[in-house]
């Protein structure tokens, strides 16, 4: 027999943890970072426009100021030069945040197997998602939003205390300390040994 309370309430109420009312809302609001280089960002442009339409999944607003997004985006291939930019940007993404890499040369380098483009960006990124391809259709990225959405519901914390290890960017340090330490003796220098803030 129904409470007095069940009455009152009937479906109005369900139970669920804060763990997981924080991961619904922040995989069905992603908001992108768009990095893109090359033809596959023309791929991520039409997803977001009408006839696919990503904002029926609550990702459709990209800003251009990473401390506003949480998915950063890379479509196209990325050179070796441009790679501090990007992990500077990453970096200014606050935390949760998740990455996709969107096509052939952002996973692998594609067709361009020399020395100047970088053979995959997970190389420097941690990277969540990976879209093959060349190009890879829209269909395909909204499919790995989708997939990225499932992920994050499945291990989201509220704290995002998964994170709070990762202050730098996964890759190579960008300078040898240890090197700069010889320079400087070799040369009798007072230098002080450059910082890499790459937030600010
Ligand atoms: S994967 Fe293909 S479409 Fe995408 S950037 Fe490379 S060459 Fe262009």
């Amino acid at each position: 027999m129904a409470t007095q309370i069940d009455k009152q309430l009937g479906d109005n109420v369900f139970l669920s943890t804060v763990d997981a009312a924080a991961s619904w809302a922040r995989a069905n609001s992603l908001w992108p970072m768009p990095f893109a280089t090359a033809c596959c960002g023309i791929e991520l442009m039409s997803t977001a426009a009408s006839k696919h339409d990503l904002s029926r999944f609550g990702s459709e607003v990209m800003r251009f100021t990473p401390r506003q997004c949480d998915l950063m985006i890379v479509a196209g291939r990325v050179v070796m030069k441009m790679i501090p930019v990007l992990q500077r940007i990453w970096l200014q993404m606050p935390e949760p945040k998740w990455c996709i890499s969107m096509g052939a040369c952002a996973c692998t380098g594609g067709v361009f197997d020399t020395y100047a483009v970088v053979q995959g960006i997970d190389r420097f990124l941690p990277v969540d998602i990976y879209i093959p391809g060349c190009p890879p259709r829209p269909e395909q990225l909204i499919k790995a939003i989708m997939d990225l959405q499932e992920k994050i519901k499945r291990t989201g914390t509220y704290d995002a205390r998964e994170f709070k290890l990762r202050i730098l960017p996964d890759g190579p340090s960008r300078f040898d300390e240890d090197e700069l330490v010889r320079i400087r003796e070799r040369n009798g220098l007072q230098l002080e040994a450059p910082k890499y803030d790459p937030i600010h």
